[in-house]
């Protein structure tokens, strides 16, 4: 058996397209275009092009970008005082702050400065507290992808034993939230879970948000379920990738080409021998997070300028949710 693989990339092409349409007309109603304002912080090469592919699908889905860009030692009170200046200009509808955040530096301090209604990534504290108790709040967009993939390929959520593996906040957790609010029953597991493979191996629905390469073999995987990758981690150990990939695979040819390859938590190889379908790494969920953003940004700008500062009525979403 080999998984079908799940198209994040289509799928997230349908949902920038959607987008698209809902700016241009909100453009046509207001005469005026959303914006998103991007904060970089240091100059780590991932999060600069995590970055720039952000700002491209902005200019794509007719949304107006800025980019600003402070030094790894900008330091935690220059870094708040940009995010004060965004939160006053009136011309931006969105905020997001690139993580990871420099080490000596408050994460939290930093997103809670982030005006709420800005706050397109929703991690502000408050809308994670509101997504919490099931009000309308900004989706965090990898868990926001992670669900649009789901609903969109028809795959169920509602009775399915959901296993994620990692709790961080920007993944693990929300997504929890997210599926529970869909009636899934939801089991988080992380670094301190005992006999993982004996949890993950009760999973319908698999997610793994982890951060290491191939982390996610065969044996966590019961045959025929749902296996959402995450994971995205930049492999150069040629020893590793033909582990990974099979010695004489053409992806091993291709990343040997390039000096690297992105690979996702779940073992390719393995993952695609045991689970019905798969989302592959690249082109999973990393353009559907980009799309979610997207959205995000509308929305904000949508409540902000036509909504006067009220919250509900919630605008519609791009897709079903
Ligand atoms: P974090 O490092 O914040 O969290 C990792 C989680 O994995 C933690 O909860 C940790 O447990 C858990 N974990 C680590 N080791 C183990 C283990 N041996 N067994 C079980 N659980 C373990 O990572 P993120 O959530 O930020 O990111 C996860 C992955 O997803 C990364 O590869 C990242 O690049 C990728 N990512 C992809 C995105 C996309 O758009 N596709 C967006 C965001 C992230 P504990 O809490 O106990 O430490």
């Amino acid at each position: 058996m080999s998984a079908a693989l799940l198209d994040g990339k289509a799928v997230a092409a349908t949902i920038r397209a959607e987008v698209a349409r809902d700016v241009a007309a909100f453009r046509q109603r207001t005469g005026t275009t959303p914006r998103l304002a991007a904060l970089l912080v240091g100059d780590d090469p991932a999060s600069a092009v995590y970055v720039r592919n952000k700002i491209a699908a902005c200019a794509e889905a007719g949304i107006r970008s800025a980019e600003m860009r402070l030094p790894g030692d900008a330091g935690q009170e220059r870094i708040a005082r940009a995010v004060g200046e965004l939160n006053d200009d009136d011309d931006i509808d969105g905020i997001l702050v690139q993580l990871p955040l420099p080490q000596d530096v408050d994460r939290l301090a930093i997103l809670s400065a982030i005006d709420p209604a800005k706050d397109v990534d929703g991690l502000h504290p408050m809308n994670v507290g509101r997504l919490a108790m099931k009000l309308d709040a900004p989706l965090p967009c990898t868990p926001a992808g992670v669900i649009e993939l789901l609903q969109r390929s028809h795959l169920p959520i509602a009775g399915e034993h959901a296993v994620i593996v990692g709790r961080s906040e920007i993944v693990g957790r929300p997504l929890a939230t997210l599926l529970m609010h869909r009636d899934a029953t939801v089991t988080v597991c992380h670094s301190k879970t005992r006999d993982l493979p004996a949890i993950t191996r009760q999973a319908d629905l698999l997610v793994a948000a982890i951060g290491r390469p191939g982390f996610v073999r065969g044996e966590h995987i019961r045959r025929g379920a749902t296996v959402i990758d995450v994971g995205i981690n930049r492999v150069e150990d040629v020893t590793l990738l033909e582990e990974l990939f099979g010695a004489g695979s053409p992806r091993l040819a291709r990343a040997k080409g390039k000096g690297f390859a992105l690979v996702g938590d779940v073992h390719p190889q393995e993952g695609a021998a045991q689970a019905g379908y798969l989302t592959p790494v690249p082109g999973g969920i990393g353009p559907l997070t980009i799309a979610c953003l997207l959205g995000n940004t509308l929305r904000a700008a949508v409540r902000r300028r036509e909504s006067a500062g009220r919250r509900p009525p919630a605008p519609a979403r791009p897709g079903p949710r």
